[in-house]
């Protein structure tokens, strides 16, 4: 490496060393995004092992799903918010493709790393101009990376707001959602096992319709990974 680029960036890192996102202690050699600390304390779910699990019970009897995983789960007022926030609001999508990425090399030899394809969970078009990215885009980067698998963009469609209806139930809120996405172009999923990714899960219902429009391709097969469940 060209000495005076190392020495620019050995500077920087004195003056403005990478802090973890979590704790804010300045990372060493070899961590990224989260201390070792963090990244061992990180509440991961297991899910990536087991069929019956905290995101797959959430669409048992709504739509089909092959398979489903978090990385981790996400409590309120959990440390690991800030993570979640600087992905999503603050532009930070280098922590979404490490994330992605990390989790990647969890569904390594699960049923997950024989899919065909990635398909993040669509944004708004509005909203994405607004943000300028889709943060489930970046963790699916990341998953990419680790799995070899291609992403899928744009052939899913969100075409309206959904409205958050609290005192409806799960069925219910569910249908209402359902009527947004729309597909652009089935053919090159036809006979797939496609991976939707989102970044943290909560009610299951965007995810569900995101399922719903795909269950209507001949002979598809749709699982999710998610970087987050939401738990009590
Ligand atoms: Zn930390």
């Amino acid at each position: 490496m060209n000495v005076l680029r190392l020495m620019g960036r050995e500077l920087r890192d004195l003056f403005y060393p990478d802090v973890c996102v979590t704790c804010r202690r300045p990372l060493v050699r070899g961590e990224n995004t989260l201390c070792s600390y963090c990244l061992n304390d990180l509440p991961l779910t297991g899910s990536e092992t087991e069929q019956d699990n905290a995101v797959s019970r959430l669409f048992w009897g709504l739509v089909p799903i092959a398979h489903a995983a978090a990385l981790f789960y996400y409590r309120k007022g959990s440390r690991y918010h800030a993570l979640l926030h600087r992905l999503k609001y603050r532009g930070d999508t280098e922590i979404g493709v490490r994330m992605g990425y990390y989790l990647g090399t969890r569904l390594l030899q699960t049923p997950f790393a024989g899919a065909d394809a990635l398909m993040p969970v669509p944004l708004h078009p509005r909203k994405l101009r607004q943000r300028g990215y889709n943060q489930s885009r970046v963790i699916a980067d990341g998953l990419s990376r680790a799995l070899l698998l291609p992403v899928v963009d744009g052939v899913l469609m969100r075409t309206g707001e959904a409205v958050t209806q609290t005192h409806s139930g799960r069925r219910e809120r569910f249908e209402h959602v359902s009527d947004h996405f729309v597909l652009t172009d089935e053919a090159p999923l036809r006979n797939r096992h496609i991976i939707l990714v989102d970044d943290v899960v909560t009610t299951g219902a965007t995810i569900s319709a995101c399922a719903e429009a795909l269950c209507k391709i001949p002979g598809i097969t749709v699982s999710v990974a998610a970087l987050a469940v939401a738990a009590e």
